[in-house]
């Protein structure tokens, strides 16, 4: 479970985040969306443990952040991959710094490309790959750390439509009976909608959660008793 509990957030004269509260349970698809610059990056970053609140907690399974963590991995904004190393390196730093053997790198390297789609692309660098596959590469990065929350900050703002598409299935289908929680960052209502289950809406400057959008309620059902929109799930 994560957790802002009355979090203020100013840098210098500018309060950015005012009486932010919000829960976001094990196991969840949670999204917050709202304009540009009205503090949804620091609020993420917080669950990151990049960024601490001036007041008021951040929370995971009831301890205050103090700082990061391999089980709560962050997805960038712009995905960050480092241009110099292969695919597979980039992917395999986390487990290397953990001191995790070749073999077992290897190993493990080779199954989560698998899951994003990437068989094969081992020794391309990422100059070599569409802007969607760099995107499928970082979210292997953190998938390989086999983290319980997955923080994803605009992971697909610089897409084309069809791609994001693609990619907005692929992540419910890696999140889908994994009990890991997700939480993303978005600026596009729709695509919180479509992915979310819970959607909190920030207003701008200072930051402050307006609403609370919960679509985890029962859905509506045909006379058969099959949900609509069950290709959702
Ligand atoms: P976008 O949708 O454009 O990514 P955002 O909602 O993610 O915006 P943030 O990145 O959280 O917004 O920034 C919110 C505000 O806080 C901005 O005005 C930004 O300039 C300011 N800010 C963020 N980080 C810092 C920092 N380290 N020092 C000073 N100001 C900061
Ligand atoms: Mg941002």
């Amino acid at each position: 479970t994560l957790e802002l509990r009355g979090v203020n957030k100013s840098f210098g004269s500018l309060q950015v985040l005012k009486d932010i509260n919000l829960t976001i349970g094990k196991g969840e698809f949670a999204a917050i969306v709202g304009p540009s610059g009205c503090g949804k990056s620091t609020a993420l970053r917080m669950f990151a443990g990049l960024e601490f609140p001036s007041e008021g907690e951040a929370l995971a399974d009831g301890e205050s952040i103090t700082k990061p963590a391999p089980n709560r991995m962050l997805i960038f904004q712009e995905h960050a991959l480092y241009p110099w190393s292969t695919v597979e390196d980039n992917v395999g730093l986390g487990l290397e710094l953990a001191g995790i053997g070749k073999a077992e790198r290897r190993e493990r390297i080779n199954a989560v490309l698998e899951k994003v789609n990437l068989s094969g692309f081992n020794k391309y660098y990422p100059s070599q790959l569409s802007g969607g596959m760099r995107q499928r590469v970082a979210i292997a990065r953190a998938l390989i750390m086999d983290p319980d929350v997955l923080l994803l900050d605009e992971p697909y703002g610089a897409l084309d439509a069809m791609t994001r598409l693609t990619m907005q299935n692929e992540l419910l289908r890696l999140w889908q009976g994994t009990g890991k929680t997700m939480l993303l960052i978005t600026h596009d209502i729709d695509e919180a909608l479509y992915l979310a289950d819970k959607v909190y809406v920030m207003s701008a400057r200072p930051g402050q959660v307006v609403r609370t959008i919960d679509l985890a309620m029962p859905r509506p059902r045909n006379r058969n008793g099959e949900e609509f929109a069950a290709h959702r799930r």
